[in-house]
């Protein structure tokens, strides 16, 4: 079924209803092609490559086995908390439980693989892919891969508001760079949703309620295993439902069964439907990407990975995320700062101004002393560029590395600010 997605498409419209309970990332998605048609044939161009390149790469397709150390994919990962109630600000613990968790499923080292029926052991995979909070910011200062923020909103749908400022939620970091989880609190029915690839930018990534998101705090079961995210994360890496949406559909993945719709709570092996014909293993109900309570789910298959791990080939749509620097140290050691303040006062001499010198000199125009206090130089937009302490009463600046362009110099607290014009 290579021309799936115009059925998938139409199909699913009508069944987002069935599909909305465990996950809403159908749902979402049909919601996505509405407003932005263009996802659907970027959606279509990513089946395709992965379809090419699996053709070329035969030795993932050949086994389950562990692929080699070079094909690991590191993922820089950033968990932006939004809440209202403090019960939402989950822990940072809770947090880096749900790390530990994806990596366990992302590398079949779960505890409980072995509960993978012997007739699916052999196609169970190790995907080969590792998931690590964030070390470096976009602007490359120091983080632990967290951002918090308290929101008057108590609710977030799947209407992505939880991914604006505007809204009172927080801005994805390009995720070009890093896996963009939002741990929000969701109405009830909707556990999480994940983006699959080929949507906006500033939208793409991950969102989970705040009390399935990990393995260890405030959790609820039987969502209290981490699944969700190992689920949406399937997404945001275009794993389909297994069952293909659709009654005995395909999910585009050659080696799961075929699956009338999806499993529930904790299902029994073999779990045989005669509509499409599935025994004597019937049901894959523990694949992640059924809908099977989270004791009950525990592998991937290996077609899976290899459809996962293609988007990360040179080309493919992930690929900037293996070059991403989130994880490598940070850079930028200076102190981060709210923007400047343009509003500029004249107690501050800067000259020349405009300057095409590689010196400036700064002073103060007023009573005021400026000896002693720190300085700082930003951008327009707010990002600060050089800082240091004043030596005397006139300071040189040697702004020679700075481009052409507009820049504030801040005295102190803010309260003297000048404006430089670099030409
Ligand atoms: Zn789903």
């Amino acid at each position: 079924m290579r021309n799936f997605y115009v059925p998938f498409i139409t199909l699913l419209i009508s069944l987002s209803g069935v599909a909305q309970e465990r996950c809403g990332a159908t749902g979402y998605f049909n919601k996505m092609v509405q407003e932005h048609p263009s996802l659907q044939q970027n959606l279509q161009q990513v089946g395709q490559f992965a379809q090419t390149y699996l053709r070329n790469h035969p030795v993932f397709e050949s086994s389950a086995n562990q692929p080699d150390a070079a094909t690991r994919i590191v993922i820089p990962v950033v968990v932006h908390v939004v809440y209202n109630r403090n019960e939402e600000n989950i822990s940072d613990d809770q947090i880096r439980s749900q790390i530990e968790s994806l990596n366990a499923d992302f590398s079949r080292t779960n505890a409980d693989f072995s509960r993978v029926p012997q007739a699916f052991a052999a196609v169970a995979a190790d995907c080969g892919i590792r998931f690590v909070l964030a070390k470096s910011d976009p602007e490359g200062r120091p983080t632990n891969g967290i951002t918090r923020k308290k929101s008057s909103r108590q609710f977030w749908t799947d209407d992505d508001k939880v991914k604006l400022e505007s809204e009172g939620g927080t801005a994805a970091w390009d995720s070009r760079n890093y896996l963009n989880f939002w741990v929000c609190n969701t109405p009830g029915g909707l556990l999480g949703y994940g983006s699959f690839p080929g949507g906006p930018a500033e939208r793409d990534g991950v969102v989970i309620r705040w009390n399935v998101f990990g393995t260890r705090g405030n959790l609820v079961a039987p969502f209290n295993l981490g699944r969700t995210a190992t689920h949406e994360v399937g997404h945001w890496m275009n794993l389909r439902h297994i069952w293909g949406d659709v009654s005995c559909g395909d999910d585009e993945v050659r080696d799961t069964p075929r699956q009338k719709t999806h499993n529930r709570g904790i299902p029994t092996f073999p779990r045989i439907n005669a509509d499409c014909n599935n025994g004597p293993n019937g049901d894959m109900f523990m694949n992640f990407m059924d809908f099977s309570d989270d004791a009950s789910l525990n592998m991937f298959t290996a077609g899976q990975r290899d459809r996962m791990l293609s988007l990360f080939a040179t080309d493919g749509a992930r690929n900037s995320l293996v070059r991403s620097t989130g994880i490598a140290e940070p850079w930028n050691t200076t102190a981060a700062v709210p923007p400047a303040n343009t509003k500029v006062a004249s107690e501050l001499s800067l000259y020349p101004n405009p300057s095409t010198s590689s010196m400036v000199t700064l002073t103060s125009n007023s009573e005021s002393r400026i000896a002693g206090q720190s300085w700082s130089v930003f951008t327009a937009d707010g990002r600060m560029m050089m800082s240091g302490i004043i030596g005397q009463e006139r300071q040189q600046l040697d702004v020679s590395k700075l481009q052409a362009g507009i820049y504030f110099v801040k005295v102190g607290n803010g309260k003297m600010m000048g404006k430089l014009v670099r030409n």
